[in-house]
């Protein structure tokens, strides 16, 4: 079986990651990855090394290209893909400002 194979596989076998964090619903946090395809080199590294169903791999213009298909699966904070880039095309919101919006939310949420 392909690497691609497996990785479909058990993206099938998975089920969504947490649907809240900390009581809050995780549609309100914005926290996913984003690719910069200025530097993608399209290697696949990403979407076999997350196993949440983050990212697809999908055919564009005759390529296959890494994208972001379900970002609210990314668990809050995380950094993994983007740590393991090698071509640094992957970034992430600020942390610190994920943060301070993540504790502004729970205030309201204990109000
Ligand atoms: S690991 Fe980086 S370079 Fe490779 S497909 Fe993903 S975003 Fe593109
Ligand atoms: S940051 Fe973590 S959970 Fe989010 S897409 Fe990357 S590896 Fe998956």
């Amino acid at each position: 079986m392909l690497w691609i194979e497996r990785v479909e596989k058990q993206k099938r076998e998975l089920t969504m990651s947490e649907e809240t964090y900390k009581g809050i619903p995780r549609t309100k946090i914005p926290w996913h990855p984003t690719i910069d395809y200025k530097k993608c080199v399209n290697c696949g590294k990403c979407v076999e090394y997350c196993k949440l169903g983050v990212y697809n791999f999908e055919e564009n213009l005759g390529k296959k290209q890494p994208i972001v298909k379900n970002p609210n699966n990314c668990v809050v904070l995380c950094t993994g893909c983007q740590d393991i880039c090698s071509s640094d095309a992957i970034t992430h919101q600020s942390r610190k400002e994920t943060v301070g919006f993540i504790r502004k939310l729970l205030r309201q949420v204990r109000q």
